[in-house]
């Protein structure tokens, strides 16, 4: 089934608001089968909303609309999508009588104009919304399926849960699209590109390259009649994949390199403390998204001043100046001492041109120390997301640091 969504609204437009309704939706379509080819946003107009669905309905099978249902002039879905099918909008008998009662309930008069939320058109049934006045739309019509879905998140997000997804998956039978996604660092996504290209013209499963803040992923995606087979279609590329990346894969799908690093660390009855500059306290914060008991502290160092303070020598920051292996090696042993860890780190980095004295943005000096010694990494972490490339950088080599 070729789906696309239309998601409406001029705020959309404007920039104002995020399209997380769209992403919603299209996260929940593979587990269905259903296949999502387009995704459009188009403003509160009805000339431009009706062309947006004419080209939907030259193209696709399912149809999903998200906002527009509400009771105010700007709010157009139901009257685009009755011109696109050329049929008239009437106001449901039974529909109105529940929407009454909601505003009756509430201790409120119904306004008229509310009146527009409770029409149907004769291809549409409705979908109830016990959690806001905007009832949804199913359509069917010439082999094809319009659904229209209200704006605000939460509410959509019930119908999908409730009423949209289970009559889908009923439609759709047992067919799945499937993902497993392998991340890996310390390779360019040029790099990764050259190794895995010989796979990505594969329709089925199919291979894809991203670039994120913690490396490169790549996604294989397989489309079967059942999960068993989706599985199995995905473990026969993942097992081409993975000898071309060995070394730089260090998880899968929800795996965070946090999450990794601190597995490793309880398993082997580590605690760990930072000294971070550079990177202003980001690997600190990372580790305490999620629980971290073997997390002693961190000290962000970012002044040299600061440095010394908690135990660097000033005469090695004087001779190798801060951005320098000697610096790391140091800040992770003063911290590893000052806080009793079995393991400290440090880092020091140029994260911008104030701070650079002739370094490039993104050079970074990573260090482990730990009872058998300590060892300082150095690497260059350009473009976007520096300080969050470096504190990844960090916990990819610690958790080299921690492999048996
Ligand atoms: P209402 O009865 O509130 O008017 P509606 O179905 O007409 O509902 P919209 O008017 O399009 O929906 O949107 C209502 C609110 O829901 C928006 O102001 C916005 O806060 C949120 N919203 C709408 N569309 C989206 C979207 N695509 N992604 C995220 N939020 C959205
Ligand atoms: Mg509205």
């Amino acid at each position: 089934m070729k789906a696309e969504i239309i998601s409406i609204g001029t705020e959309l437009l404007l920039g104002e608001i995020t399209d997380t309704n769209a992403s919603y939706v299209a996260g929940q379509l593979p587990p269905l089968g259903i296949d999502l080819y387009w995704i459009t946003q188009v403003g509160d107009n009805k000339a431009r909303l009706v062309e947006a669905l004419r080209r939907a309905w030259s193209r696709s099978d399912l149809i999903l609309t998200i906002g527009g249902l509400g009771p105010t002039d700007d709010d157009l879905t139901r009257e685009a999508i009755a011109e696109l099918l050329g049929e008239g909008l009437s106001v449901d008998p039974e529909l109105e009588r529940w929407l009454r009662g909601v505003f009756h309930r509430l201790g409120l008069d119904m306004p008229e104009r509310n009146l527009k939320q409770v029409t149907l058109i004769p291809s549409a049934q409705s979908i109830p919304n016990p959690w806001g006045t905007a009832p949804g739309w199913w359509v069917e019509k010439e082999g094809r399926i319009i659904i229209a879905l209200p704006g605000p998140p939460k509410e959509l997000k019930r119908m999908w849960e409730e009423k949209v997804s289970p009559k889908l998956r009923q439609r759709c039978g047992e067919a799945i699209i499937l993902s497993r996604t392998l991340k890996t660092w310390g390779l360019s996504e040029a790099k990764v590109d050259e190794l895995v290209c010989h796979l990505l013209p594969s329709p089925n499963p199919t291979l894809a390259i991203y670039a994120k803040s913690d490396g490169i992923h790549l996604r294989i995606t397989a489309k079967a009649s059942g999960k068993e087979e989706a599985e199995a279609m995905i473990a026969r590329m993942e097992k081409e994949v993975r000898p071309l990346l060995e070394g730089n894969i260090w998880g899968i799908d929800d795996n965070t390199l946090p999450g990794i690093v601190g597995a490793q660390l309880e398993g082997k009855g580590l605690s760990l403390a930072i000294m971070e500059s550079g990177t202003g306290g980001l690997l600190a914060t990372i580790l305490t998204d999620t629980p971290c008991d073997y997390f002693k502290g961190g000290i962000v160092a970012h002044s040299d001043e600061a440095k010394i303070k908690f135990g660097v020598d000033a005469a090695l920051i004087a001779r190798h100046s801060a951005i320098s292996g000697e610096v790391a090696e140091a800040m992770a042993e003063a911290v590893r001492s000052l806080f009793g860890a079995d393991v400290g780190m440090g880092i020091t980095a140029v994260v911008d041109a104030l701070e650079a004295k002739g370094k490039p943005i993104g050079t970074a000096y990573i260090a482990i120390a730990t009872e058998r010694g300590n060892k300082s990494i150095p690497a260059l972490y350009p473009g976007p997301w520096v300080k969050e490339r470096i504190s990844c950088g960090a916990l990819f080599e610690l958790r080299r640091s921690l492999l048996p």
